[in-house]
């Protein structure tokens, strides 16, 4: 047969050898076949998207294949392990006794009957390998995959070596003919040139030198003949190198392994080899074979990723934060000691595991909360999205976790996975919460001493004490306005720390927003006089009530107003207007969109010094002031904004403005409708 296998497929067919037959159990023989299984002609691994591997139970002539494991990419479609098949339960069986490969063609297939469909789910291409080792049976193994590109002839032959492998894994033992059988792939390797093989006999003595060996290790044939293998090795290695052949040849199995050679320029080499043991008549062992390839030109550079790796490693792990990455196989790639400590996974259970088992892990702790399920869940089969949250644990001690995932992207931009990350935040909150109880205390406190200040000032400047001579009364006035601002300062902090602290109770009732708006403008009247600014209210008869906490709505109201005023020069104009909306057309160009309707619209516009663009994103922040009324010396904390947005949406309505500078600004904000 021609040998199509080359370069990079060759190497991969290398590792794939390697890994198939490390393999102990028949789950991790279907592992590393899934692992090395490759795509196209550059060897580009892929999981196909169905694989079957089939033990028979008679060796000489097979008729019954039992399931020993199975993988299919939607899980539940898996067929038993233990089931047993033979022509009858699946004819495609048939083809197997001529020995040959079948190459599945789907739908079009005609060779294929319903029962066989049903073992293929929905693939519509793939292999239908036989297992042979030598003139033994071995079993069958089936690839299918999902999508329409069929296997070229590149692919089929790389499969029927890694089936060749397979085989000889599967028996776990080896003879002369499983060697012949198994040379499939190790003639390919051969034929390809840069392969060197060597046989030595039982004790490590070369018998048989190839010319890649030659060209490899730079001895000709005629200096290697006879001699010890240990010619090859590093002086230190030497006498474990010949104990190795020896082994190999006693226990009669394959190894795999990466190993210093020395050329006979005495030149270093880094080479990967197997060796496996060489049959005579008679299945007696004759000797010990050896496949190597150079390797020397990868292992700087495998050297380098490693130590990469084993630094990313260390900075994993020193972290405080608990990191798990899922790759796009849903597979756990990584988890590190903190996740481990957070949710008490140990970790060794999870590296290389797939999301399901993760979640059957999660699922079996009762202390861990259903919210890390979900997470799981959600979030794994999501290549795009990314979100964060808050979760509340108790597995060693208590702790509030912020989480965040987000896809996992490789710099050309293609998904490797997905990122979780935990960090604890329980110090923080807990110190967050010392904060606000605190503010608030001191709060509280302050305001008793101060009614007394503002209860015996307004007395005094009534007359009640007493006339007030000359600049006593101007004394007085300061006295109290400056109270007066200290109140609105103190009941505004109370405020912001009963909204952080989620202690707000709305007491909704069906209000008049005339009623309302009357209550918020009356004690500003003086002001608007001070300043000779008219106040317009166009609130049309007959609109409907509002289901709103009244005091809260007067505290919006008079705040927006009262900002209205402020920052409106002398001789300004304030406006307050209600509108009934039902249709989204009727709404201002600034609305923000999705508004709930139909609701009642209120609005506050002036004709002040607006606000610059660039200034507007943060209106709403708390302790924001813009530049411009910082320097104008306006009084003012830049709380009342985020309190008026708070009250708003927790009523649940929506506020926004739109502004120009020195033209004015319209402040807006929906209410919803009562009954
Ligand atoms: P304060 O008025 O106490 O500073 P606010 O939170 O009410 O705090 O307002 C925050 C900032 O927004 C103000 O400092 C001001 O710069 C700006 N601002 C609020 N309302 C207006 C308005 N009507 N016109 C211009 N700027 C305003």
């Amino acid at each position: 047969m021609e040998n199509l296998l080359t370069g990079d497929v060759l190497s991969q067919l290398f590792s794939a050898n390697r890994a198939v037959a490390d393999a102990s159990t028949h789950a991790m023989l279907l592992e590393a076949i899934l692992d090395n299984a490759i795509d196209d002609s550059h060897a580009s691994t892929i999981r196909p998207d169905r694989c079957v591997l089939l033990k028979t139970t008679q060796e000489r002539s097979p008729t019954d294949f039992v399931i020993v494991a199975a993988w299919d990419c939607l899980s539940e479609k898996v067929p038993a392990v233990g089931t047993v098949y033979n022509v009858q339960t699946l004819p495609i069986l048939r083809f197997l006794a001529g020995g040959e490969t079948v190459v599945l063609r789907g739908a079009a297939d005609t060779r294929l009957s319903d029962l066989d469909r049903v073992m293929l789910a929905e693939a519509t291409n793939g292999l239908l390998l036989p297992l042979r080792a030598g003139r033994r049976w071995a079993g069958a193994l089936i690839i299918g995959m999902r999508s329409e590109t069929p296997f070229d002839a590149t692919r089929v032959q790389y499969y029927e070596a890694l089936a060749d492998v397979s085989a000889l894994s599967l028996y776990n033992i080896s003879s002369a003919t499983q060697v012949a059988r198994v040379s499939s792939l190790l003639n390919s390797l051969i034929e390809h040139g840069h392969y060197a093989q060597i046989v030595t006999d039982p004790n490590g003595l070369i018998t048989d030198w190839s010319p890649a060996a030659e060209a490899l290790y730079g001895y000709p044939i005629e200096h290697t003949i006879n001699k010890p293998l240990s010619l090859l090795a590093p002086e230190a290695d030497a006498e474990t190198v010949l104990e190795q052949y020896r082994t190999v040849a006693r226990e009669q199995r394959t190894v795999q392994q990466q190993a210093k050679r020395i050329a006979q320029s005495g030149q270093m080499l880094d080479v990967l080899m197997t060796l496996y043991p060489v049959y005579g008549r008679s299945d007696t062992v004759i000797g010990v074979g050896e496949i190597s390839i150079d390797h020397s030109d990868r292992a700087p550079l495998q050297d380098a990723i490693q130590k990469e790796r084993d630094h990313l490693e260390a900075i994993l792990e020193a972290t405080n934060d608990a990191i798990i990455m899922l790759d796009i196989d849903r597979r756990v790639v990584t988890a590190n000691i903190q996740f481990e400590n957070f949710f008490g996974l140990p970790r060794y259970s999870l590296v290389g595991r797939t999301v399901d088992d993760l979640l059957r892990q999660v699922q079996s702790k009762p202390e861990l909360p259903n919210a890390l399920y979900n997470i799981f869940v959600t979030l794994s089969g999501d290549d795009y999205g990314s979100a964060a949250g808050d979760l509340e644990i108790e597995v060693n001690s208590r702790r509030i976790l912020v989480w965040y995932s987000a896809p996992v992207h490789a710099h050309e931009g293609t998904t490797l996975g997905r990122l979780f990350v935990f960090r604890d935040a329980t110090q923080e909150r807990e110190a967050d919460r010392m904060k606000t109880d605190f503010v608030s205390l001191v709060s509280h406190e302050l305001r008793t001493p101060l009614t007394s200040l503002k209860g015996f000032t307004d007395l005094i400047m009534d007359g009640d004490a007493g006339p007030l001579e000359g600049p006593v009364r101007e004394y007085m006035k300061i006295i109290q306005f400056n109270t007066d601002r200290l109140i609105s300062l103190v009941n505004d902090i109370l405020d912001v720390t009963r909204l952080e602290s989620g202690h707000i109770d709305l007491r909704r009732t069906s209000v008049d927003l005339t009623d309302a708006a009357a209550s918020a403008v009356a004690p500003m009247r003086l002001i608007f006089e001070g300043k000779q600014q008219s106040l317009v209210m166009h609130i049309p008869k007959g609109l409907p009530l509002v289901w709103v906490d009244l005091s809260r709505l007067i505290q919006i109201l008079t705040n927006l107003i009262s900002n209205a005023s402020k920052y409106t020069p002398t001789d300004g104009t304030i406006r307050v207007e209600a509108r009934h909306i039902v249709e989204a057309a009727d709404l201002p160009a600034s609305a923000p969109p999705s508004l709930k309707l139909p609701m009642i619209l209120v609005s506050v516009h002036d004709t002040g010094m607006g606000i610059a663009p660039e200034h507007q994103a943060q209106l709403f922040t708390r302790f924001y002031r813009t530049p411009t009324s910082v320097k104008r010396q306006l009084a003012g904390t830049g709380l009342g904004l985020s309190i008026v947005k708070s009250f708003v949406e927790l009523h649940g309505g929506n506020i926004w403005f739109e502004s120009e500078v020195d033209h004015g600004s319209s402040f807006y904000f929906t209410l919803p409708i009562a009954g």
